[in-house]
């Protein structure tokens, strides 16, 4: 059965908003019909209709750990309260957490999810949903005598994840050169690195000087500083060398991120998209991405939410309402980041992101919008058109 909807505006994504649009879909949410001619049998919102969201950061597996970590403590005491939680929580309630987290992203009007793997926790979850993923199974190891066996398991690991995959690095500061370098000889033009940047600014001090909270971390456990460490350099410059083959990077948080690092990475990638989280950032360092910055560096920005360890929705447009709040962003490129940048940094643009015949984007209606307001998100409600 086909079915039609119209809006005050379609935001096409690819192309400027159509006033009074009707779209239609198939049975299966294939957009057959792009147009401005009413029948009288659509659907109408009032508001926009865009398309389905990209989420490109979460962590499904850790979805336990929903409201029970303190917030605002800073990263060492999350990761601390997370190892603690990981250990006391049982398999089937982890599973259980997993499904309901799946379920949520969908109702959110969530498509396609970038999702880091640590474990297989999240695999049987994830063939039963309807959502898309890019698996990012995730290494890391700073000391140089784990680096075959971390990544004898990630292989493991690889081999039993769903396509499309592939084997990244977790951050700069939390691997060896060993494994970096076992990462550079795995990875192909066509396979997309993901990882976290500068969530904390204890990153850049490692690099520069050895010193600052992940030094004083690393020597807390028993672990020895690499003797690359310092390198006197940014944290992404450091370890850029071993980033070379792929074609699409997705950086991840960027809290800390300059315009030093966003020129080094232009000049030495070829396409770099900014993965922003910033509910998650003000859960734990009570910070928000330096999104002029970005905006005026004309950079891909996208938009995920990061785990329900340090989230207490999966929803993208709560990420958008976030943003929306702190920064004066023009919704239509808001929008973008939501959909098509997502879509095209996890390689899914050919189905997804916009709105557009022969794709199967899914369609949001955004309703409530203040249009005199330039913080128009403030009230927005939004549903799933099914
Ligand atoms: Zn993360």
């Amino acid at each position: 059965m086909i079915k039609r909807f119209t809006a005050d505006y379609i935001y096409l994504i690819d192309e400027h908003p159509l006033k009074n649009g009707v779209v239609s879909i198939d049975a299966n949410g294939r957009i057959i019909d792009i147009s401005t001619r009413l029948q009288g049998n659509e659907t109408y919102v009032d508001g926009i209709i865009c398309p389905g969201f990209i989420n490109v950061h979460c962590h499904t597996e850790l979805s336990f750990a929903k409201d029970k970590i303190e917030p605002n403590l800073g990263i060492d005491s999350f990761i601390y309260q997370l190892e603690v939680l990981k250990k006391k929580i049982s398999l089937d309630a982890k599973n259980q957490a997993v499904i309901k987290a799946l379920e949520e992203m969908l109702n959110n009007g969530i498509v396609a999810v970038g999702d880091i793997m640590n474990t297989d926790l999240s695999i049987n979850a994830k063939r039963e949903s309807n959502l898309l993923f890019y698996n990012f199974i995730e290494v890391f190891g700073s000391q140089y005598k784990d680096a075959e066996n971390i990544w004898y398991s990630a292989l493991s690991l690889f081999d039993k994840a769903d396509k499309p995959k592939n084997i990244v690095p977790h951050a700069p500061y939390s691997l060896s050169r060993t494994l970096f370098q076992k990462l550079r000889d795995f990875n192909k033009s066509s396979d997309i690195i993901s990882m976290h940047h500068l969530e904390s600014k204890g990153e850049i001090e490692y690099f520069e000087s050895g010193s600052g909270p992940i030094a004083d971390r690393m020597k807390k456990w028993g672990l020895s500083i690499p003797a690359h460490i310092p390198t006197s350099q940014r944290p992404l410059k450091s370890i850029s060398e071993f980033i070379v083959n792929n074609d699409n990077i997705l950086l991840i948080h960027n809290s800390f991120a300059d315009n030093q690092d966003v020129e080094f990475a232009k000049e030495t990638f070829n396409n770099t998209y900014y993965g922003l989280c910033p509910k998650a950032n003000l859960f734990i360092e009570k910070v928000l991405p330096p999104i002029d910055m970005l905006m005026n560096s004309g950079v891909n920005i996208c938009l995920g939410t990061d785990s329900l360890a340090s989230n207490n929705s999966l929803s993208i447009f709560d990420e958008m309402k976030t943003i929306d709040k702190a920064f004066k962003i023009p919704l239509e490129e808001l929008i973008a980041w939501a959909t098509i940048n997502g879509a095209k940094a996890l390689n899914l643009d050919l189905d997804l992101g916009s709105i557009s015949i022969g794709k199967k984007p899914g369609l949001i209606a955004i309703t409530n919008l203040d249009k005199t307001d330039y913080h128009r998100l403030a009230n927005a409600t939004f549903s799933v058109l099914r």
